[in-house]
């Protein structure tokens, strides 16, 4: 790692998808001294309220920030910025004023390394394929100074990683897992799980994570595929940090 304190990026769709995705290993960088923040395009408000319920359904926009500010705080997040797009309808966001939300903050944060979804959104989801569309296009504004000058200097991120093809449950019952393709990052999370589990508890709307089996394995390892950026010393690699 160099020694300037670098920046990771996450950027995602929804309140959870950083509980999800990404967690242990913004807290694993952040253990090393990195600086950690999350982009969320929506508050979620058309999600389920939980079951039981833990809100009014015309509460859900609130009652999903909530969590998202929450869960942000227990993995410990430098920073969490809002966009508030609409829910399920994050293709429809008007992108010229999405692409200048993205790039002012990838300009003033400066970040060696952003986070989000793969182009296939993970599990298809409309607003994932959305917002990896998103962030790669403003990831190449932003380093362009022709675009949004009065939105501070350019900046050229380094690397771009993106959610494996693998879920991670399928990826946690694996024993091939170095052999799959897009498993470029596999790195060990296991001294963060029980951070990790408050964080996907705090969003007390969604349970889904743990029902599913091999629960132990799951929150050992992040699996990302590197969308570019410098080569890989080896494949897979595991620190993402190493040669930023
Ligand atoms: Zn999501």
């Amino acid at each position: 790692m160099s020694p300037e304190r670098p920046t990771l990026l996450f950027i995602f769709a929804h309140p959870d998808d950083e509980s999800f995705a990404g967690a242990g290993t913004a807290m694993k960088c952040a253990g090393a001294g990195a600086h950690t923040v999350l982009v969320t395009a929506t508050r979620g408000e058309r999600g389920k309220a939980g079951n039981p319920p833990v809100c009014a359904p015309g509460e859900i926009a609130a009652c999903r920030e909530r969590e998202l500010r929450d869960a942000a705080a227990i993995i410990g997040f430098d920073e969490l910025h809002l966009l508030g797009y609409r829910d399920r309808e994050l293709a429809d966001a008007p992108r010229d004023e999405m692409r200048r939300a993205l790039v002012t903050h990838i300009r003033r944060m400066k970040p060696a390394i952003v986070v989000t979804f793969d182009p296939n959104g993970f599990n298809a989801h409309p607003d994932h394929v959305a917002i990896s569309r998103f962030a790669s296009d403003a990831i190449a504004a932003a380093a362009d100074p022709r675009w949004h000058h009065d939105a501070g200097p350019s900046h050229a991120v380094q690397r771009l990683l993106w959610t494996p093809p693998i879920a991670p449950w399928d990826a946690a019952s694996s024993d091939r897992l170095d052999e799959q393709p897009g498993a470029d990052f596999v790195v060990d999370v296991s001294s963060w799980r029980e951070r990790r589990i408050a964080a996907l508890r705090a969003h007390r709307s969604d349970r889904h994570f743990f029902s599913k089996p091999h629960l132990d394995q799951i929150l050992a390892t992040e699996v990302w595929r590197h969308a570019w950026g410098p080569a890989l010393r080896e494949r897979p690699a595991r620190d993402i940090l190493d040669s930023v």
